[in-house]
């Protein structure tokens, strides 16, 4: 098991790391999903929200804004992720599986 492996969250039932991805077209702005996970995602200056990877104790990175880019989903806000999913009123947070790109929290997913 790599390490990413071990910080990395996992669908329910599963093994495999997870992944984020927001689809800005849908975004209301409205900013829920950072209060739920401020490490994970980001309003920009035009008001909508993106995700952004990873950072370094005590460091700034960049938010990921291009069109349908992911950021890894750290195993310590896994339920953070899946309840900004879940609440998301544009229904357009997306939560998928690494290794086959199945959705498995969001619009997209069978159970959300
Ligand atoms: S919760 Fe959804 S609609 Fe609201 S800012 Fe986040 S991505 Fe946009």
């Amino acid at each position: 098991m790599t390490a990413q492996q071990k910080t990395v969250g996992r669908a329910e039932g599963t093994t495999d790391p997870l992944e984020v991805w927001i689809d800005q077209d849908l975004c209301t702005g409205d900013g829920i999903c950072v209060q739920y996970a401020p490490e994970v995602f980001e309003l920009d200056i035009d008001g909508l929200a993106y995700v952004k990877p990873p950072a370094p104790p005590g460091e700034e990175v960049d938010l990921l804004t291009e069109p349908g880019a992911t950021a890894p989903v750290p195993l310590p806000l896994l339920n953070d992720v899946v309840a900004s999913a879940r609440e998301c009123p544009g229904e357009c947070i997306h939560v998928r599986r690494m290794t086959d790109g199945t959705e498995v929290y969001g619009p997209g997913a069978d159970a959300a």
